[in-house]
């Protein structure tokens, strides 16, 4: 994985930001409330911008390189996630399971015992690794969902 690289994607390609953080990647999700915001986060926090609004790309603090922005094309979060693979020559030693897909918190690794009785009883019987969100308390594990994410990654990284 790509270190230290982080992201705030807008609203308008939102579906981006579970990929990344399927990826391992701490991406926020703007929300469209308020657009200088959409500028002052990644000024401050260090954030690639990920939109498919040209007027951001207009910004001065955009055009000067001081924030860095992408410009997605397509409409199709496989192909938007490509772009943004190969825009960024990311690598593909991704982390999947290290960031809660709903809300970017980085997860914590929890004991089988404790998610006896919150997870599907077939899946307490197959998985013997989980990871717990601080946050919201999801709970994660390589089940079949997760399995056709990464290969979905896998590739998509490969081209
Ligand atoms: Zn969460």
């Amino acid at each position: 994985m790509t270190e230290g690289l982080r992201f705030i994607v807008d609203y308008n390609v939102g579906k981006l930001a579970k990929w990344l953080r399927m990826m391992g990647y701490d991406t926020m999700l703007f929300t469209g409330e308020d657009d200088s915001r959409m500028i002052i986060i990644p000024l401050r926090q260090g954030r690639v911008i990920l939109t498919r609004d040209t007027q951001i790309m207009k910004r001065g603090v955009v055009t000067s390189g001081r924030v860095e922005a992408i410009l997605i094309e397509s409409e199709e979060p496989e192909s938007q996630i490509q772009q943004v693979i190969e825009s960024l020559n990311l690598d593909c030693q991704f982390r999947p399971f290290t960031i809660c897909l709903e809300c970017n918190q980085p997860l914590k690794e929890t004991s089988r015992e404790q998610v006896k009785d919150l997870v599907p009883s077939y899946v307490f019987q197959s998985q013997s690794y989980y990871m717990e969100c601080p946050a919201c308390h999801r709970i994660y594990w390589r089940g079949t969902h997760w399995q056709a994410m990464t290969r979905k990654l896998e590739k998509l990284c490969k081209g």
